[in-house]
C-alpha cells in the first residue's frame, strides 16, 4: 500500500539555529498529535546532521534537497549522496524545478543523481512538472511523461518502487496559484497510468505521488482528497510549524 506523505522543502531558508528550532517545534507538535501520514522535512545540507539528532525519524523523515551527480572527488562545493546518507538523512529531493531552471539540471543529469541516491540507500523524492507555456500549449502531459521516461524508466520495477514522485506545476510554485483539485487529479492519474504502462498496475499503485505548488492549510484537504494525490511537497508553508501542521492535519 502506498503511503500518504507530507514533505517540506525549506529551500535556502533558515540559519542552522532557526532550522533546529523549527525541527524541535515540529517534533513536539507531532509527538502531541500523531500524524495520519508520513512527515518528511527537506533541509539545507548544513542542517541535516543536527536535525537528524533531534528528530526521531520514525516520526519525521529527514531529506536533503539535492545531491551531486558524481560519487566523490574534485567537485568543489558539491555534496555526494554518500555524504548525505552519512548525516542520517534518508531522503533526497531531486529534479526540483528550481534546480532544473537555475542549475541546468536536465533529465540525463537527474538520471545519474537518482542512481547514486538509490545506490547509497536514499529515497529520491523526484519532482516533475511543466512550465506555464507548456500547459497553455497543451504540452503538459508530454513534458511530464518525458521527464519520467528519461530520468526514471531505466529503473527496474523493484527500484522504481523506492521512488516518491512529486508533481509540481512550475507555474504554481511560490506563486500563490494552485492547480485546481481537478487539474491535480487529472495529472496524477495520467502519471499513474504512465507508470502502469511501463511497469504494472500493481507497481503504479504502490507509488506515492505528491502534489506541490502553493499548497497551504486552506487548500490541502481538497487537493489530498483526490484518489491519486497522496500528499504534498510543501515549500513556503513548511517554514512555520503552525502552517506545516495545518497541512499535515489535512489527512
Ligand atoms: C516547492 O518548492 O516544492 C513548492 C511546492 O513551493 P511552494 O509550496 O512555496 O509553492
Amino acid at each position: 500500500m502506498r503511503q500518504n506523505i507530507v514533505a517540506g522543502n525549506w529551500k535556502m531558508n533558515k540559519t542552522l539555529q532557526e532550522g533546529v528550532e523549527l525541527a524541535k517545534e515540529l517534533k513536539e507538535a507531532l509527538q502531541a498529535q500523531k500524524p495520519n501520514c508520513r512527515v518528511i522535512i527537506g533541509t539545507p545540507f548544513i542542517h541535516l546532521t543536527e536535525v537528524c539528532k533531534i528528530v526521531d525519524q520514525d516520526l519525521i523523515g529527514v531529506s536533503a534537497q539535492n545531491c551531486a551527480d558524481h560519487e566523490s572527488g574534485a567537485y568543489t562545493g558539491e555534496v555526494s549522496a554518500q555524504m548525505v546518507k552519512s548525516t542520517g538523512a534518508t531522503y533526497v529531493i531531486l529534479g526540483h524545478s528550481e534546480r532544473r531552471a537555475y542549475y541546468h539540471e536536465d533529465n540525463a543529469i537527474l538520471k545519474t543523481k537518482v542512481d547514486l541516491a538509490l545506490k547509497n540507500g536514499l529515497t529520491p523524492i523526484f519532482c516533475i512538472g511543466e512550465v506555464l507555456e507548456e500547459r497553455e500549449s497543451n504540452k503538459h502531459f508530454d513534458v511530464v511523461k518525458s521527464q519520467i521516461e528519461e530520468a526514471l524508466f531505466h529503473l527496474s520495477a523493484d527500484e522504481f518502487k523506492k521512488i516518491i514522485l512529486a508533481y509540481e506545476p512550475v507555474w504554481a510554485i511560490g506563486t500563490g496559484k494552485t492547480a485546481s483539485p481537478e487539474q491535480a487529479q487529472e495529472m496524477h492519474a495520467f502519471i499513474r497510468k504512465t507508470l502502469a504502462e511501463k511497469y504494472q498496475q500493481s507497481v503504479a499503485d504502490e507509488i506515492s505521488i505528491l502534489y506541490g505548488g502553493s499548497c497551504k492549510p486552506s487548500n490541502a484537504k481538497e487537493l489530498f482528497a483526490n484518489p491519486d494525490v497522496d500528499g504534498g511537497l510543501i515549500g513556503g508553508a513548511s517554514l512555520k510549524a503552525e502552517d506545516f501542521m495545518g497541512i499535515i492535519n489535512a489527512f
